[in-house]
């Protein structure tokens, strides 16, 4: 998911004339700008961008909208992917959700648990006296076989 505030955002930090006219040819028409349709047949420049609404609007075809729904349509990819690509263009970062963690982040949290892990296992092997016969009474009672100890790395907290 990405914030609307983030796609609000994006969509300012990319000029829609300078996005049609990286596709395709654009000319200046008083404050609007003209363009060849994308998405019809076109032989006289049919399309006309709004720099001021940020929109463009096709008077043959209908096609219209604005920067995302041009890039969706022009590269026939989804929401997603056209916010993407316009938030690389404009040099935005995109904040991941956690389901969607970098590598390094996951590899980091893996070795935390492990250490931790690691720790409370020593604790296992090295308590002594009262605490030692209150422990092996319980595992006992809980029917965990010595073996199973070190098998799943059990600890001691
Ligand atoms: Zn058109």
């Amino acid at each position: 998911m990405i914030p609307s505030e983030k796609i609000n955002e994006i969509s300012q930090a990319n000029d829609i004339v300078d996005v049609i006219a990286s596709y395709v040819a654009v000319k200046k028409r008083g404050k609007s700008f003209l363009a060849l349709c994308p998405f019809h047949p076109d032989k006289n420049p049919s399309m006309t961008i709004s720099p001021e609404k940020q929109v463009y609007h096709c008077f043959s075809c209908k096609a219209g909208g604005n920067v995302i729904s041009f890039v969706m349509d022009y590269e026939k990819i989804s929401f997603i992917e056209a916010v993407e690509k316009l938030a690389e263009r404009a040099g935005i970062k995109i904040e991941r959700s956690r389901g969607n963690a970098p590598r390094e982040d996951i590899s980091k949290l893996y070795e935390i648990n492990k250490t931790a892990a690691q720790y409370f296992h020593n604790n296992l092997a090295n308590i002594s006296g009262g605490e030692k016969e209150f422990i092996n009474s319980y595992i006992a009672k809980r029917g965990i076989k010595k073996n199973s100890l070190t098998k799943f790395g059990l600890g001691y907290a």
